[in-house]
Parts: C-alpha cells; sequence; structure tokens
C-alpha cells in the first residue's frame, strides 16, 4: 500500500510537473488571480507574461496586478463583463480586450477564464488563460471589411442602373472615396493621342481642392508624370505608398499635397479610356492588399458605366446617322445648322446651304430596284466626302437629298462647290453592270437670315433646288424670297393634283396639235396634256409637268392622257384608218416594270391600232439606261408602236445613240426653226439632220413651225412632217373634232 501510495504520490507529482510544463510552454500566458475584494492580486503567473514586456516578478511582488494588464480603453468594458459573470454566477466564461504591452502598444487578446467559487458563491479566484488574438481578429476585421466593401460594390453596382450614367459615374466616385475617407478621388480623360489627359469626374472630401474645373489642370504626361504613365499603361496600376517616390513624378505629387496614391488606367473594351485615381493628401497610407483589391473593383464599375455610356452614345449618333451612307441625317443637320447660324450672327459673316437633289433619281430606283439605287446613293455620298468633306459637312436629308454646310470660314467656295457638283453630274454614274446619268439641282441658301432657324433655312434651300428643277434640271438656284410665295404655290398645286386625280382627273384634259404633212394636210395629231385648277386658272405644262414628274404622279397622269387620246384616235380612224395620235412619255412611265403591259392593256381597252399611237420619248431619256431604253422600244415596235424622239437637237444630241434605237420619227426642236433667220447654224443643222435621217430610212417632223417661211423651208429641206402655230394650235377634243370632219369634207 505505501508502495501504492508512493506510486500515487508520484504519479500525481509526476502530472502536475506535466501540467506546469504545458502551461509554462504554452504560448498562452496563465494568471491565477484573487477576486474583486481582494483587488485581483496576483497568485500565480506564467514565465511567459514576459512576451507582453513585462517580468513576472512585477506580479508576484504585486507591484503590478492583472487588472493593470488590460488596455485602459477596455478596462470599464472588462471590468464590467466581470461584474456581469459574477452576478450570472458562471463557472467560466471569455473575453476578448486589448492588454497594454509593457512598451505601450495594444495587443487583441482572448481570456478563458475558470473561476473557483467558495461554498457561499464567493470568488475565490480566477485561472485565466490569455491567448494571442491579434491575427484572429485581424481577420475577423478583414472579412468584416471584406462585407461592408462588397456592399459599396453592390451599390455602385445597383447605381450603374441609373438611367442617367453620368449620374451614376459620379456615384461611383463619391461612394468609394467617402467609404475608404480618402482625400479624392479622380477620373481623367486621356487626350486620345496619348500625350495629356483631363479631369472629368471627381469626389473630394472636405477640405480638399478638386481637379475638375481647373483649366490648369491638364495633365501632360511627359512634363508631369512620365514614369507614372508609362508604368499605368503597361501594367495597368501604380500603388504609390506614402514614403515612396512614384517614379520620378515626386514633384508632381508634392505640389498637389499627394501623399499616398493608387491609380489604375480605366479602358472601354480595350481603348485606353484615361486613368482612375485615389489620392491620399493626409493619412499616411500605405495600401493593403485587400484596399487595392477593392479600388480595382471600383475601377472595372467604372470602365464598365463608361462602356455603357459609349454604347448610348452611339445609339444615339446611330440616330443621327444614315445608315445606308454613313452621312450624317437631317436630324443631325438641324442641331449643326442652329449652331452655326449661332455662330454666324455671332461673328457677323456668312455660310451657305446647298440642298442637291438627284434629278429622276427616283426613275432610277423604281425602274432598277434599290439595288442600284443604293449604290448610286453610296458612290455620291462617298463623292461628296472625298470632295468636299474638308471644307464643309455633309448630310443625307433624305431620299436622294444632300445637303452641304459651308462654314462663314470657307463660304468663299461656295461657287468652287456648286460647280464641281455640276461637273461631276455630266458624267456617269457606274452601278453594278450599268451606267446612268444623273444630273443634280441645286439650292442654295446663304444664313444667317433674320429670325430664321434651320428649318426656315432649310426650307429655303429645297425651295431654290426646286426652282433649279424647274429651270430645267442640272442646275443650281440661290434662294430670293420671291421663291418663297412659288413654294406655297408649289404645295397647293400638289395638293390640287392629288385631289385632281383621285377625282378621276377631273381638271385635266388631252388638247390635240395637228400634224401635216410639208403640205398642210393632217396626217396626225400630238396629244398635249393641259390642267385647269379648280379656281379656273390654266397652270402651263411646263409648270405642272415637272412637278407631276417629281412627285412620280406622271405616271397615272400619263396613263390617262394615254387612255384619252387612244380613244379619240381609235374613233378617228373610223374614218381615217392612218391617222396616229403622237403621245409623250415620261421617263418614269418608261421605267415601270410594267409599262409595256399596262399600255397593252389599254391598247386592248380602247380598242386602238397600235400602228396608229406613237411615242414621244427624249434622249435624256434615253441616256439614263440606254439598254433599256432599246429593248423596250424594240418591244413597243413589235406590237407596232412607233417611236419617235422629240426635241432632237438641245440635251446630248448624239446620232449614235438614234443609231442604236428603233427610232421611227425625229422631232427636231422647235428652237432651230425658229432661228433660220438668224442663225447660220440652225438652217444648216436642220437641213444636215434631215439628210442624215433619211439616211437612215427615218422620217423627221419640224415643230414651232410659226411662219409661212418656215414651212416653206421645212418643204425645200423636204422635212416629212411639219407641226406649229402657223399651221394648228393645239385645240380641245370637240374642236379638233371640227378639224378632222373639215378634213374629211376635204379628203
Ligand atoms: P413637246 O412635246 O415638245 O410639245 C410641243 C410643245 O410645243 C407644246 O407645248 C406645244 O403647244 C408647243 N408648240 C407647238 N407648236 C408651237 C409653235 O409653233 N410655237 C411654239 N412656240 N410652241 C409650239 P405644251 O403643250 O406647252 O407642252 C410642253 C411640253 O410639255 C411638251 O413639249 C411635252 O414635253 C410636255 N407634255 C405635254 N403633254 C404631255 C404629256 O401628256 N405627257 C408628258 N410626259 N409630257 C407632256
Ligand atoms: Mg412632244
Ligand atoms: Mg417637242
Amino acid at each position: 500500500m505505501p508502495a501504492e501510495k508512493n506510486v500515487a504520490k508520484t504519479e500525481q507529482d509526476m502530472s502536475r510537473i506535466i501540467a506546469e510544463e504545458i502551461v509554462e510552454r504554452s504560448p498562452s500566458v496563465a494568471i491565477r488571480v484573487t477576486g474583486p475584494d481582494r483587488g485581483y492580486a496576483t497568485l500565480f503567473v506564467t514565465e511567459n507574461i514576459s512576451s507582453y514586456g513585462y517580468s513576472k516578478d512585477d506580479f508576484v511582488s504585486g507591484k503590478l496586478k492583472w487588472i493593470d494588464l488590460v488596455h485602459p480603453d477596455d478596462h470599464d468594458v472588462v471590468v464590467n463583463a466581470l461584474k456581469k459573470n459574477d452576478e450570472d454566477n458562471l463557472g467560466q466564461f471569455s473575453m476578448v480586450y486589448r492588454v497594454r504591452m509593457a512598451d505601450g502598444t495594444p495587443l487583441w487578446i482572448s481570456d478563458t477564464t475558470v473561476v473557483e467559487r467558495d461554498e457561499k458563491g464567493r470568488v475565490v479566484h480566477y485561472d485565466c488563460i490569455m491567448r494571442d488574438y491579434s491575427e484572429t481578429k485581424s481577420n475577423i476585421e478583414k472579412i468584416e471589411d471584406n462585407f461592408r466593401q462588397k456592399e459599396v460594390l453592390n451599390d455602385i453596382l445597383q447605381g450603374l442602373h441609373d438611367a442617367d450614367l453620368d449620374k451614376a459615374l459620379q456615384a461611383i466616385l463619391d461612394r468609394a472615396g467617402s467609404y475608404l475617407d480618402i482625400s479624392r478621388v479622380t477620373l481623367f480623360e486621356d487626350s486620345r493621342n496619348h500625350t495629356q489627359c483631363k479631369a472629368i469626374y471627381e469626389w473630394c472630401n472636405s477640405g480638399i481642392s478638386p481637379m475638375t474645373g481647373r483649366d490648369d489642370f491638364i495633365l501632360n504626361y511627359e512634363k508631369d508624370l512620365p514614369g507614372v504613365i508609362r508604368q499605368l499603361m503597361e501594367s495597368g496600376v501604380v500603388i504609390v505608398n506614402h514614403g515612396d517616390d512614384p517614379q520620378g513624378s515626386q514633384k508632381r505629387f508634392e505640389m498637389e499635397g499627394v501623399v499616398a496614391a493608387v491609380m489604375f488606367a480605366v479602358y472601354i473594351q480595350d481603348e485606353l479610356f484615361g486613368f482612375l485615381c485615389f489620392d491620399e493628401c493626409v493619412r499616411k497610407r500605405r495600401w493593403d492588399r485587400d484596399t487595392i483589391a477593392f479600388l480595382e473593383n471600383v475601377a472595372r464599375l467604372v470602365s464598365t458605366a463608361l462602356l455603357r455610356k459609349r454604347n448610348e452614345q452611339v445609339i444615339s449618333n446611330m440616330a443621327l446617322t444614315d445608315q445606308l451612307t454613313g452621312l450624317h441625317n437631317r436630324y443631325y443637320l438641324e442641331q449643326r445648322l442652329n449652331q452655326a447660324v449661332g455662330n454666324a450672327r455671332q461673328i457677323g459673316q456668312t455660310g451657305y446651304v446647298l440642298f442637291i437633289d438627284m434629278d429622276d433619281f427616283k426613275i432610277i430606283n423604281d425602274g432598277y430596284g434599290h439595288d442600284y439605287g443604293d449604290v448610286i446613293l453610296k458612290s455620291f455620298a462617298t463623292f461628296l466626302v472625298e470632295e468636299y468633306e474638308a471644307e464643309s459637312e455633309i448630310f443625307r436629308f433624305g431620299g436622294d437629298e444632300f445637303v452641304i454646310l459651308l462654314h462663314p470660314e470657307n463660304a468663299g467656295s461656295v461657287q468652287k462647290v456648286i460647280n464641281g457638283l455640276l461637273a461631276r453630274a455630266q458624267m456617269p454614274w457606274n452601278v453594278l453592270d450599268k451606267s446612268f446619268y444623273c444630273t443634280l439641282s441645286i439650292g442654295v441658301v446663304a444664313f444667317p437670315e433674320e429670325n430664321m432657324d434651320s428649318k426656315d433655312i432649310i426650307k429655303h434651300a429645297d425651295i431654290a433646288m426646286y426652282q433649279a428643277k424647274r429651270s430645267g434640271k442640272n442646275n443650281y438656284a440661290f434662294f430670293n424670297s420671291t421663291q418663297d410665295n412659288d413654294s406655297v404655290e408649289r404645295a397647293e398645286l400638289e395638293k390640287e393634283m392629288r385631289e385632281s386625280i383621285d377625282n378621276n382627273f377631273t381638271g385635266f384634259s388631252v388638247f390635240y396639235q395637228p400634224q401635216t404633212d410639208n403640205t398642210g394636210v393632217v396626217i396626225g395629231a400630238e396629244a398635249l396634256l393641259r390642267w385647269t385648277l379648280s379656281d379656273g386658272t390654266q397652270v402651263q405644262p411646263m409648270q405642272f409637268i415637272p412637278l407631276a414628274e417629281y412627285l412620280g404622279l406622271i405616271v397615272p397622269v400619263g396613263e390617262f392622257v394615254l387612255r384619252e387620246s387612244a380613244q379619240v384616235c381609235r374613233r378617228v380612224n373610223e374614218t381615217h384608218p392612218e391617222f396616229w395620235v403622237s403621245i409623250n412619255v415620261s421617263i418614269r412611265q418608261f421605267q415601270q416594270q410594267d409599262f409595256l403591259e399596262r399600255v397593252l392593256m389599254i391598247m386592248d381597252e380602247t380598242g386602238v391600232n397600235p400602228a396608229n399611237i406613237i411615242f414621244e420619248i427624249t434622249e435624256g431619256m434615253a441616256m439614263y439606261d440606254m439598254a433599256r431604253m432599246k429593248s423596250l422600244s424594240e418591244e413597243f415596235r413589235q406590237h407596232g408602236i412607233r417611236i419617235s424622239m422629240d426635241d432632237f437637237g438641245t440635251g446630248y444630241s448624239s446620232l449614235g445613240n438614234m443609231r442604236e434605237l428603233p427610232i421611227d420619227i425625229v422631232k427636231i426642236d422647235r428652237t432651230f426653226i425658229r432661228d433660220i433667220t438668224t442663225d447660220a447654224y440652225s438652217k444648216s443643222f436642220i437641213r444636215l439632220i434631215i439628210d442624215l435621217v433619211h439616211s437612215m430610212g427615218r422620217k423627221v417632223c419640224i415643230e414651232g413651225v410659226e411662219t409661212a417661211e418656215q414651212l416653206k423651208y421645212c418643204q425645200e429641206c423636204k422635212a416629212d412632217y411639219v407641226q406649229g402655230y402657223h399651221l394648228h394650235v393645239p385645240v380641245p377634243l370637240d374642236e379638233f373634232e371640227k378639224i378632222i370632219a373639215q378634213k374629211s369634207q376635204d379628203a
């Protein structure tokens, strides 16, 4: 037993020794102190109290007490916690607080205390195990920080849904800046050629001076921040801790009072937009990894917002750009012109707007389809850009209409631009497998005019353009205010023309001008359209035919003429089977894909003999597309319809064209016969053409014969047919029927 006791004792001793060893070797400090009534006096403390910078003796001697270890900032918290644990009669509890180390620095510890009580429940002593908690504590703080940062980032992300992206960008800077409590956050925009940047958005802490709005604050890369910018461009980030020499840019940093900074290069997709800078001007900051990661995320969100902003700009640009040609459109023209007008007023100088319309473009487009039309528009746009972009702004106004805006500084070139445009229009446009002539009508207006905004100016340019068209196309006209009245008239005419057509062509009628052989015997008639407005005014064909062509209304109106005159012809043919009607057709009719079918349908309907129908075409029409003109004319001829070339001698006057086309009759323009007495050229032209045409086996008609002398010359030259006031003026149907009745009597 004694041996047993001995063994037991030894075992007990061993255990104690081991326990002591464990306690002494542990990195934790163990301390046994009395309860509060005895002032927390130290009963035991491990040697490693030295890790706090104190000696064991300080405590054992009573010079220091456990409570002195508690950092003054945490003193009350700890004492209160102890009191509460006491009241709750706890046997064990844990606390986290800071101890004050011997050198005064605080150290976070976790204290696990076991309480020993007497039978009355009073504290005999506390056994405290104090473990270093600083790492855990900072980890927890980091987690909390991360959590808060995430919240901030999330807030920012929500803000990106703001419709106003300027506001959203500003909000990102505000939120990040105030969260980090730094001095300033600035977004700089790069100058694009990478030489300098300018502050565009900014957040400043109180007392910190902003960089935006400071005219002098344009960072010149070479001068101000050579190393920093280079590094930013290379690695995308520059971190300047307090005390660093930021890439030899110390001077600039000092100048701005920056003591530490983090800078990011900001990209929109792959394109450098600028730099986002977080400046610290007050505290001696050293940036930790987490903060930098957070800032990097902020920079990412800034670039997301910028991308969205740019996408929106692209979309709004699209609204201002014509998709086909890539030119700006009429909406942008309005904006630019208003600016130009304001500017011109301010400097007291004049600029010009040129309104360009491609003559008869609609014919090509309707006749050949959009493929051809689109290519012509694109070629024309390219031509305008190549020739005039340096000195003007170019817009596609719509359809085949383009606008050149000449600012006052380039106003001197207005005539040069007009001449260049008209010269280009003399040459064909090569489109796919074809080439087309498409002349231009140009309206020019000077600005600023008093009380005129962009809309008025464009309207005036359009009126001038129409004036140019009326004067025979392929021309230009400067706006003057009398045209303004014309435009009102034009709008009214357009309205009434549409109403007339809808109203079964009321107001429209066909006059007939007899055509005779050179002895004066009526052998046919030219159908000439007349139009009387509802108020009784007669509108001249020279006025309404171009308008009808311009509006495309010549197609239904032309069909009306054809139907009417075919009926008349069929009736006359009952007594004069050879009698013909010569009908003017517009190129817009000719280019209708189903023109042939429609004509044949009317022939059928009216029962007219197609051999007594002659279509008058002009050379200009042939020039658009020789191939189509040729094949269509040939088809007409196969059906017996003859083709006459009207107004020969004006325009392109090519015998080559005439040879190629299946022309039956050439009508020499009336200006030639008019001038035979004064102009030797006209006289010889008539003779020469008659000879040439006869040699090709075709007939000649001289139009505009007004005098007996002129008629005599026609006979001399052996013109086949004549037409003119000297013989007959154009007359309405009833009078024409009288002429025919007379002819029947004569026969
Ligand atoms: P155009 O085809 O050359 O028609 C001949 C024009 O000369 C007619 O003018 C006629 O009245 C006029 N005229 C005839 N004899 C004389 C004369 O001895 N002296 C003078 N100074 N003039 C004479 P109008 O009727 O005013 O027609 C003008 C133009 O309008 C026509 O020129 C033609 O190009 C066009 N036009 C007329 N009717 C139609 C039509 O139904 N369809 C189309 N597409 N065009 C038409
Ligand atoms: Mg004619
Ligand atoms: Mg004619």
